[in-house]
């Protein structure tokens, strides 16, 4: 355990100093009622001696505090008078028979949980001096067996030589194992407690994260939204200067280009801000295979300089499926941009859909790196990715999302090193599909 900072140490003091005054209040009152209880006065005496050592040590520790320096040093002073004191207690009460030496075994406990195993273990190992001095002591007759209560005077064990070691025996034992017990279980305990910080820090790195992914789409539809005025500016200029040429001349050839690149610009711009759009709950007959057109239409160049080769195999006859045409698009572009990702070499990527018995076929199949069944297993957790800085591994998640506010499964077949085809079957509007969107 790492040792204590002078801050952390003198916050220490100060919750201890407030312990003390409390015992500095009840420790006369306490002596008091029992000498008129039982009518002995070394009962008020023994509790005021007490009572003096720890007025004296909270005075130390303000004076101390005050001066801001040592207060290591402080800390042990305290500690071991603090000790002195319990032994002072204990031999005026019934010394070496009198059952409360537990309480060595509480303070040490505490030291031990606030300071750590060494401190714990330096203090049991006074405790047992400062309580075998005692036993040795009234043992030889250096000091007189005090015994408050009349039970303890009865009893002769103090002067019995294998009492006295057996309990100075077993005495050493419990003040060990106290020190060494609370520090392991506040050790345990500290340890979790940084593993759970540890993971929230985590989690809040992520978030923040897709805040910023979040802020990046907005940013990105803002621009795309700015970008559409020119474009129609140019179009409609395009158009203007059409009319004015003969058509079938070179010039009208390069104008007719221009427009047909302002469309095609017009319609990426389109894309970039339904992509940002939050997901609207509009829902209408949707075309998958136009889908798909518009997703690789976006990300076409992309999948050019990643040297991956697109294959096309959409069915001709594919009936509609109701739904959110972006999210939908969302949905091929997470999976497309995974398979791009899975293939850094280049490959292949095949888009194929079927018409299936109630449902629509879509699979997004690559020729890349794979994935092993460890990963497989967390694919569609969020925050799960294996691209580190570069992924957020909210893609999956959002994907089986999507899928499943269609009413559709998704799928994934994959193995280490043998490229990965993701399957999202999505059901056509039948009774089973307005069942579950309802
Ligand atoms: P991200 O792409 O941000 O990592 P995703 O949720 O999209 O998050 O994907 C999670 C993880 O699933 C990826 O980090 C990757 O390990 C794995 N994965 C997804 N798609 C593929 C794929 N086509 N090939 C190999 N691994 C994939
Ligand atoms: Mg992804």
């Amino acid at each position: 355990m790492r040792s204590l900072t002078n801050a952390e140490l003198a916050e220490l003091t100060r919750r201890e100093s407030r312990l003390r005054l409390l015992l500095i209040v009840v420790l006369p009152i306490g002596g008091a009622l029992m000498w008129l209880a039982l009518d002995r006065i070394e009962i008020l005496v023994a509790s005021l001696m007490v009572m003096a050592i720890e007025l004296a040590l909270l005075g130390l520790q303000k004076i101390w505090l005050r001066w801001g320096r040592h207060l290591l040093a402080l800390d042990y002073v305290t500690m071991v008078m603090d000790v002195l004191a319990i032994t002072i207690g204990l031999h005026f009460l019934g010394g070496a028979e009198f059952p409360f030496d537990w309480i060595y075994a509480v303070m040490l406990a505490s030291i031990s949980i606030a300071r750590g195993m060494g401190t714990g273990l330096i203090m049991a190992q006074w405790c047992t001096l400062a309580y075998g001095a005692l036993l040795w002591a009234e043992y030889t007759g250096a000091l007189p067996h005090m015994a408050l209560f009349p039970i303890f005077v009865a009893s002769p064990l103090y002067n019995n030589s294998q009492y006295v070691i057996a309990k100075l025996i077993s005495n050493a034992a419990i003040f060990n194992l106290a020190a060494l017990n609370a520090a392991f279980f506040s050790a345990t305990l500290q340890h979790k407690v940084e593993e759970r910080t540890r993971e929230l820090r985590r989690a809040q790195a992520q978030l923040l994260h897709s805040q910023k992914l979040a802020n990046l789409g907005q940013l990105a539809a803002s621009l795309a939204h700015g970008f559409a005025s020119p474009v129609t500016g140019i179009r409609g200029s395009a158009e203007l200067l059409l009319e004015e040429l003969p058509p079938g001349s070179s010039s009208y050839r390069r104008v007719e280009q221009i427009l047909h690149w302002s469309d095609h610009l017009a319609r990426i711009l389109d894309r970039l801000r339904n992509l940002a759009r939050p997901p609207e709950e509009v829902r209408k007959p949707v075309d998958i295979n136009q889908v798909v057109r518009n997703v690789l239409e976006l990300v076409e160049k992309l999948l050019r300089q990643s040297r991956v080769v697109v294959q096309e195999q959409l069915a001709p006859d594919l009936p509609l499926v109701v739904g959110a045409a972006p999210q939908l698009e969302e949905l091929v572009m997470n999976l497309v941009m995974n398979a791009r990702d899975a293939m850094p070499d280049g490959g292949t990527l095949t888009i194929t859909t079927t018409r299936e018995d109630g449902f629509v076929r879509l699979v997004v199949r690559d020729t890349g790196i794979g994935m092993t069944a460890e990963v497989q297993r967390h694919l569609f957790e969020p925050f799960f990715t294996t691209k580190g800085k570069q992924g957020t591994g909210l893609g999956l998640n959002i994907c089986r999302q999507i899928v499943v506010d269609h009413g559709g499964r998704i799928s994934v077949q994959s193995a280490d090193g043998q490229g990965t085809a993701f399957t999202v079957d999505l059901p056509l509007r039948g009774e089973e599909w307005r069942r579950l969107v309802r």
